[in-house]
Order: C-alpha cells, then sequence, then structure tokens
C-alpha cells in the first residue's frame, strides 16, 4: 500500500491519509490558487475536500462499526485517491453479515443525504445546484447542496455491482444465499470485471484518471478476492491425512543442533517433533534461519524445543490446521492422538501444497487461453 499517515482515531479505528492522497489536496489546492489567486476561492476549495472527506470517513464508519457489532474488528481506513478502504480482519462467510456489513456504508450516505435534503426543502432552495460547485459555496445553502448531492453520488458510485467494491459485495452475499461462495464470488468477479473493463474505456475516452484508476483497481482485486476463497476452498476440502507426511523423524532432548542441522538437510524435513522417554513432549522448529547457527550452535534439542504440541485428527480440513497453526505460531502438528501418531503436518507441506495447488490453476488458464 505504501506509506500513510494516522491523522486521528476514533472507535479504535486508526483513520490513515495514503500520501498520494495528501499530495492530491494539496496539489488541487495550490491549482486553485495558482488560478484564482483568490486565499478565499481556496478556503472554499478546502472546506470542499474537508466535506468529501468527512463523508467519505462516515460512510468507512458505517462498513467498520456493523462490522464490530459482529465482532469483526477494523484494522485501519485508508483514504487514497481512489477512495476510502475500512480494512476489516475479516470478511464474514454468513450471506446476510457480509450483506449488512457492506450496504452500512451507502446507507451512512443515504442518511446524510436524506438530512441535508429535508434541510434544503424546509428553506425552500432547490435540490438542483445552479451555479458552479465551487461559487456555490460562497453561501451556506450551497454547501448544503453541495453536500446532498456528494452523498447521492457516492451512494449511487458505490452501489455500481463491481465487486470487490459495497455494490458488488452486496451482490456476492445475496448470490451466497442460494450459491455455495466460490461460486458466487467467480459470478460477482466476472461482472465486477466486465463493468471495470466498461468503466475504463469509459475513463479513457473522457480522460479521467481516477476513474481510470478505480477500473483497474477493480479489476485486479475482483480476481485477487476470488483466487484466494478459491484457495480457501480447496484448502477446506482436503483432509489432512491426504497431504501428511507419514515419513518423519523424531528428535530426541539429547541430539545436538548440529545433529538436527544434518538431519534437516539430508531428509528436507523443515520442522520435528521431539521425544523425550517415549512420549511427544514438543517440537522443534526450522532450525537453520539466518542467524540460528550462531544463537544455537552449540544447543542440545532439549533446550531448543517449543514445548507446545498439537494433535490434530486426520479428518480435520486442512484450512482449518493451517488457521490454527498461524492463530498459535505452531510450525508443526502431529496427526493423531498422545499414542498413536500417523504423520506430521509443518507449514513448508501446507505452503507446497498451496503452491502446486496455484501452479495448476495457472498451468489450467493456459491450456484454457491457447485452446482459444
Ligand atoms: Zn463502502
Amino acid at each position: 500500500m505504501g506509506r500513510s499517515f494516522t491523522i486521528a482515531t476514533f472507535a479504535g479505528i486508526p483513520i490513515k491519509l495514503h500520501w498520494t492522497f495528501g499530495l492530491l489536496i494539496f496539489t488541487l489546492l495550490f491549482l486553485e490558487y495558482r488560478e484564482t489567486e483568490n486565499l478565499t476561492g481556496v478556503g472554499y476549495m478546502f472546506i470542499y475536500i474537508s466535506l468529501l472527506f468527512i463523508c467519505v470517513v462516515l460512510h468507512e464508519y458505517g462498513h467498520a462499526l456493523t462490522a464490530k457489532s459482529y465482532g469483526i474488528n477494523t484494522r485501519d481506513i485508508i483514504l487514497s485517491p481512489i477512495g476510502g478502504l475500512a480494512r476489516l480482519e475479516d470478511i464474514p462467510e454468513a450471506p446476510m453479515k457480509e450483506f449488512w456489513i457492506a450496504i452500512a456504508g451507502p446507507m451512512v450516505n443515504v442518511v446524510i443525504a436524506t438530512i441535508t435534503g429535508l434541510g434544503i426543502y424546509f428553506l425552500g432552495l432547490s435540490h438542483l445546484p445552479e451555479v458552479e460547485v465551487i461559487s456555490q459555496l460562497y453561501n451556506p445553502s450551497g454547501l448544503l447542496q453541495l453536500v446532498f448531492w456528494m452523498n447521492i453520488v457516492l451512494f449511487v458510485f458505490n452501489l455500481i455491482p463491481a465487486f470487490p467494491m459495497d455494490g458488488g459485495r452486496v451482490l456476492r452475499s445475496l448470490l451466497s444465499v442460494w450459491l455455495p461462495r466460490k461460486n458466487a464470488t467467480f459470478i460477482a468477479m466476472v461482472i465486477g470485471q466486465i463493468i471495470a473493463l466498461g468503466l475504463l474505456v469509459y475513463a479513457l475516452l473522457s480522460s479521467q484518471l481516477v476513474l481510470g484508476l478505480i477500473a483497474i483497481f477493480v479489476f485486479y482485486s475482483a480476481r485477487q478476492e476470488y483466487d484466494s476463497i478459491a484457495l480457501k476452498t480447496h484448502l477446506g476440502d482436503t483432509k489432512v491425512s491426504e497431504i501428511m507426511r507419514t515419513e518423519y523423524t523424531i528428535i530426541t532432548n539429547d541430539q545436538s543442533y548440529q545433529e538436527i542441522v544434518d538431519i534437516a538437510q539430508a531428509t528436507g524435513e523443515h520442522n520435528f517433533l521431539l521425544e523425550d522417554q517415549g512420549a511427544i513432549i514438543g517440537c522443534i522448529p526450522y532450525p537453520y534461519h539466518l542467524g540460528a547457527e550462531q544463537k544455537y550452535g552449540k544447543k542440545i534439542a532439549a533446550e531448543l524445543h517449543d514445548s507446545r504440541i498439537e494433535f490434530v485428527s486426520g479428518d480435520v480440513s486442512v484450512y482449518e490446521v493451517y488457521n490454527a497453526m498461524q492463530d498459535k505460531a505452531l510450525s508443526i502438528v502431529a496427526v493423531g492422538s498422545v499414542d498413536y501418531i500417523s504423520g506430521v503436518v509443518d507449514r513448508s507441506i501446507i505452503q507446497t501444497y498451496i503452491i502446486a495447488y496455484q501452479r495448476r490453476r495457472w498451468s489450467w488458464l493456459k491450456i484454457f487461453s491457447r485452446s482459444q
């Protein structure tokens, strides 16, 4: 993502400004000044940008606070030239939860548009701006009209069903009610990419840089998100017993660091179980990372080991085990029970499996493109 700066924190969520956005604001203000040499104009421009900024931030809080009500935290809210992004720590698999989180952002804009729209109505003003955007700002009613239209645009634009934009997420969540998540995402991705291409063509024809960037972003992130769900589904459908290593070395407490490294090099195993008097008491993680020799060179297994060991059933999915290993920072788990181990699964096996899967998908794509 590149550098961004935290400018404020609300409800425990930092709001960050991406440097390119800071640069854009500065450039817009500078150009306004150079053109008009009028500081009041620059001031109104600043108010305009700030209002847009506040509306986008409130929109993102709509997503973030709805997610929070489902127990999902938000890492941060990033504002970049192509829009705001609430980076949720997780996207719920329950379709209706995803639906409410996705729709909550645009609904914030509906609320703001309704309030300002009512204000305009009761003040007896026109809902349609009559003069140029900036000059409207010179009077408070112009400001009201501006905020009204800004939120209508934010609402409509975000609900374009181009996954992974809000509208696309709404579409995916609704499709997921009837279809498996992977298939729902595939359909949403295809629709999203078609719309993104359309937007890109339109942006090129009308030379709108920001819209073009949004289109490219949507096109790639739709694919990326589909890939990650396809992988997740694949790992979820694979049992640990299908990928576990049944040939593995068990290290004993008195073996030296050097012996472990030799075994690792000879066998290609990266992580080991550790045994003491016939019982598995822990594991030895990857013994030859950078600087390991200096640090552990003179130690024996008993001093190197990680005393945590987990036993998992062979029927559990690879996805579940991989997640648990990530969460607990485990390098290896034993498949079976304390009395009987049928194999081991470590990070490198899972990673190799993932890479093989991705390659297979790519080679399938290559055949597909060649046959066309
Ligand atoms: Zn949104």
